[in-house]
């Protein structure tokens, strides 16, 4: 069998969810989109459920795996529904909705419902993206309000930059947001803090935090956080070496030989490659851990191998373990060799078989 895997460390996760809760010192929404960024949606849920306030997914395709796997925690659909007719389902499912533009207003207006539905409303602060903008924001709130099956409202608003420790737009989004709080009754429930802003600027910790990346144990942080480092990652990718070559100095390796040895070289072939979700313009040098130490690619990633140098590895060969990422070696480390972020890293995940180990007692 291909001995390319992916590993789920649930207890990892659950250690990961219950930092940023107590960091966030209130409610915290465990961000499980996109396939929980490509650890598996179910499998995240069901391990932090009982634990997690919430899940926040991007839409109800997600919200309806989750409900359908069994998970009756609430669920926030991030974007908001995409179309009135999912308005039945969400009621159905009781899930929770974001509103993030006037049309969606209107949609609630025309559709009754039985029991009240939890309105997230997104502001615009300066992301540009989603979200109210600020001049209509009190009127789309009181809209709301006044729909007696509307429930609990929550004010949200997403930051663009928190990862940036030393930019100005995250207290500018920071001050935006609070001059909307101003204009609504005391006591509003609020919600702003992605997983960077959680980490790294204390003073967006609202009611309710809203962790995702460093759930799964990656930050992209721009400067050291302690915060940061009590994470445990949560996904290993790692392969085996398939084929060993001794090469001289001299020789192209792979595609393109954008790697030529300049010494007398020792070529692991590792059976994973750029349609496993690795970085197909991943640079040489980019750190690789070989049966537990550090070691490095060289040459161009293929579709279904990698080749590493073993020259400096003697006891290695066929069958050693290669991590590409994980606890050894962060995911955001092996992204920035490939102008890539860990989000995109996490979430591109394919082919490979994935295991989950630490699941809770039963
Ligand atoms: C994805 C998302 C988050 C989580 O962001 P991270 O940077 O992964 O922590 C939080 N809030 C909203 C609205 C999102 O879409």
């Amino acid at each position: 069998m291909r001995p390319a895997r992916a590993t789920i460390d649930l207890e990892a996760l659950r250690h990961n969810y219950r930092h940023a809760r107590a960091l966030g010192g209130g409610k915290a929404l465990a961000v499980v989109k996109a396939d929980a960024y490509g650890h598996g949606a179910v499998d995240c849920a069901r391990a932090l459920e009982g634990e997690a306030d919430g899940f926040g997914v991007a839409c109800i395709e997600e919200a309806l795996e989750l409900r359908e796997a069994g998970i009756r925690a609430p669920i926030l659909l991030l974007e908001g529904f995409f179309e009135a007719d999912e308005l039945a389902l969400i009621e159905q499912h009781a899930l929770w909705t974001v509103v993030a533009s006037p049309w969606q207003v209107d949609a609630l207006e025309r559709h009754p419902m039985a029991r009240p539905l939890q309105a997230w409303v997104k502001l615009d602060t300066g992301m540009h993206r989603l979200g109210l903008p600020p001049d209509e924001y009190s009127r789309a709130w009181q809209r709301l309000r006044a729909l007696p099956w509307i429930g609990d409202m929550v004010a949200m608003s997403h930051f663009s930059r928190a990862d940036e420790l030393s930019h100005a737009g995250t207290p500018q989004q920071l001050a935006s947001f609070e001059t909307a709080l101003a204009g609504l009754p005391a006591g509003t429930v609020a919600s702003i803090a992605n997983s960077a802003a959680l980490m790294a600027w204390p003073r967006t910790r609202r009611d309710w935090v809203r962790p995702g990346l460093m759930l799964y144990g990656s930050h992209m942080l721009d400067a050291p956080r302690e915060e940061a480092d009590a994470l445990r990652a949560v996904m290993t990718l790692e392969s085996k070496v398939i084929s060993v070559r001794d090469l001289a100095a001299g020789e192209p390796i792979g595609y393109a030989g954008t790697f030529t040895t300049t010494r007398a070289t020792r070529v692991g072939v590792v059976a994973a490659g750029y349609a496993d979700g690795y970085p197909q313009y991943a640079t040489s040098g980019t750190p690789v851990v070989i049966d537990g130490r550090p070691g490095e690619l060289i040459g161009r990633v293929s579709m279904d191998m990698l080749t590493v140098d073993l020259t400096d590895h003697p006891e290695a060969g066929i069958g050693s373990s290669v991590e590409l990422w994980g606890p050894r070696l962060p995911v955001a480390e092996v992204a920035a060799r490939s102008g890539n972020s860990p989000y995109r890293l996490l979430t591109g995940l394919k082919r490979v078989p994935r295991r989950c180990i630490g699941a809770a007692p039963a």
